[in-house]
C-alpha cells in the first residue's frame, strides 16, 4: 500500500501499487471490482477499481463503524502487504440505449464515478445518497440529486427510485447499494417497469445489518482442503465466495 488520503469524511483512498501488480489486467469494464485481503485476514471484501494507471491501483473506500476493511483503513495502513483477486465488472449498457440513470450510495460512488467520466454519448443521470457532506468527487458537469442517507447502516433508495420519472424510449439504469434496498428495486424494475434483464444492472453491494457479518461460512476446512490440493489462494477465495454465495 503505497498512500493513503481521506477525501471526505467518510472516504479513504488508498492507493495500490509494487512488484505485485505486474500482470494486473483491467476488464476495462467501468464498474470493475476486485476482492480485497487485508493483513491478518483471510476473508475479502470487494472494492471497486476507481483508477489503474499500469502502475498504481486506487480503491476509494467507505470508513463505517465496524468492519474487517474499515477498521483497517481507519488506520496508518501505509506499507501494508494486501491481496487482491482477479477484476470482474457487471457494467453492460446496450449499444442502442438513449439514456443512462445511475443510483447508488457512498459505496457506489466510485462506480458512479467511473462510468460517468467514461459514458460520454448518451446523457447521464444520477441520484447519491451520502452520509454528511457531498464529496467533490463526480466528474465536472455531472447531473446528480444528492441524498441524505437516512441514519448509519440504513438506506432509502428504493423509495427514490420508485418515484423516478423516467426518460422516453431505451436505456440503461445502474444502481448498486444496501441489499435489501437492491432486492426492493429489482421487483420493481421486474413486476412495475417490465424492464428486459439487459436493461439494467442493480447488485447489493452490502448487507445493511447493526454487527459484524458471521462467519456463516468457515473459511477454515476450505483453506485447508484447497492447499491439500494444490490450490493457490486465488482459486481457494473463489472456491469460499461461491460456498458463500451457495449458502
Ligand atoms: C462489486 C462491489 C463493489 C464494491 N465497491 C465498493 C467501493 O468501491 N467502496 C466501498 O467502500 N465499498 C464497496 N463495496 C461494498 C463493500 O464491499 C462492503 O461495504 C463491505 O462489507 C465492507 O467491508 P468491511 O470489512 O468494512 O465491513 P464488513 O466486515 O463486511 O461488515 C461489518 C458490518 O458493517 C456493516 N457495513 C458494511 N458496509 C457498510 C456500509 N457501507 N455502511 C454501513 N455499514 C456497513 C455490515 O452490515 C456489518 O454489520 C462494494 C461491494 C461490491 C459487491
Amino acid at each position: 500500500m503505497l498512500r493513503r488520503e481521506e477525501i471526505s469524511s467518510h472516504l479513504v483512498r488508498l492507493t495500490l501499487g509494487g512488484a505485485g501488480l505486474t500482470g494486473f489486467t483491467s476488464t476495462g469494464i467501468s464498474d470493475e471490482w476486485v476482492g480485497l485481503v487485508v493483513p491478518g485476514q483471510f476473508q475479502s471484501r470487494y472494492y471497486t477499481v476507481r483508477s489503474w494507471d499500469g502502475a498504481e491501483l486506487v480503491l476509494d473506500i467507505v470508513v463505517h463503524d465496524i468492519g474487517l476493511v474499515t477498521e483497517w483503513a481507519m488506520r496508518d495502513c501505509v506499507g501494508d502487504v494486501v491481496t487482491i483477486t482477479e477484476p470482474k465488472g457487471s457494467f453492460a449498457m446496450p449499444s442502442d440505449a438513449g439514456w443512462l440513470l445511475l443510483v447508488g450510495d457512498l459505496t457506489a460512488l466510485p462506480a458512479m464515478a467511473r462510468i460517468a467520466g467514461e459514458v460520454r454519448d448518451v446523457p447521464v443521470r444520477m441520484w447519491a445518497e451520502v452520509p454528511g457532506d457531498q464529496p467533490d468527487y463526480l466528474p465536472e458537469g455531472c447531473d446528480v440529486t444528492w441524498l441524505e442517507q437516512p441514519g448509519d447502516g440504513q438506506s432509502a433508495l428504493a423509495e427514490v427510485v420508485e418515484g423516478i420519472e423516467w426518460p422516453e424510449g431505451q436505456g440503461y439504469f445502474w444502481m448498486a447499494g444496501e441489499s435489501a434496498q437492491m432486492r426492493a428495486i429489482r421487483k420493481h424494475l421486474m413486476r412495475e417497469r417490465r424492464l428486459p434483464s439487459t436493461a439494467y444492472d442493480v447488485m447489493g453491494y452490502w448487507r445493511g445489518v447493526a454487527k459484524r457479518q458471521p462467519r456463516a461460512v468457515d473459511p477454515g476446512p476450505i483453506y485447508r482442503a484447497g492447499k491439500a490440493a494444490g490450490k493457490s489462494d486465488e482459486e481457494i477465495w473463489a472456491d469460499y465466495d461461491a460456498a458463500r454465495e451457495n449458502q
